[in-house]
């Protein structure tokens, strides 16, 4: 898989799918949840009510991914993830890395070849910027998927050129 980093805004992202840092509530939030809804408009939150009136009863766990419509947005789906609060006295990382790889395995059940993603957890949830990039490479680069490329876009060109800093970062 292919991973390029750009900035912007996601919702704008001419994309299969694009990942959302939901909670686990599903209806929509602050951040680029809220982002995405507001763009999707009305039918993405009745796919998302549909999901908690049914299968997702008591909300998606963090660390779970599940995919609906992507309403009035250019992708033709949203997969909603949900990340860890960040929390100095434990290691919620492999939670953080789980969202990555378990919206992949949603994107390869749609059948999506390009997905884009939030940098998760980096916003209203604390995580550290530059883990949270590092957390999100780390997840993407050893993912087994059929996807053919993942986008991860960060919001600002400063988080941008960070990026690119821990990507050609030697492992
Ligand atoms: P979380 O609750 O997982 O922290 P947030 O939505 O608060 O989620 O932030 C997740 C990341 O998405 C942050 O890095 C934030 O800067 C970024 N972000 C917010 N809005 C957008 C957007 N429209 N497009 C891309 N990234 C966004």
């Amino acid at each position: 898989m292919q991973i390029e980093l750009v900035a912007g805004d996601i919702t704008e992202r001419h994309v299969d799918a694009i990942v959302n840092a939901a909670n686990s509530g599903l209806l929509g939030g602050a951040g680029v949840d809220g982002a995405i809804h507001r763009v999707g408009g009305p039918e993405v939150l009745a796919a998302c009510r549909e999901l908690r009136a049914g299968p997702l009863r008591d909300g998606l766990p963090t660390g779970q991914a599940v995919a609906t419509t992507a309403g009035r947005l250019p992708a033709r789906w949203v997969i909603h993830t949900v990340g860890p609060v960040y929390a100095a006295d434990s290691d919620r990382s492999a939670l953080l890395r789980s969202c990555y790889v378990a919206s992949l395995r949603v994107a390869d059940v749609l059948g999506a070849a390009t997905v884009a993603f939030p940098l998760i957890s980096a916003g209203v949830y604390g995580w550290p910027v530059q883990d949270a990039i590092r957390q999100a490479l780390t997840a993407l680069r050893a993912a087994d998927t059929w996807v053919a490329t993942a986008r991860l876009v960060l919001f600002d060109d400063s988080r941008l050129e960070l990026a690119q800093q821990v990507l050609n970062q030697p492992r």
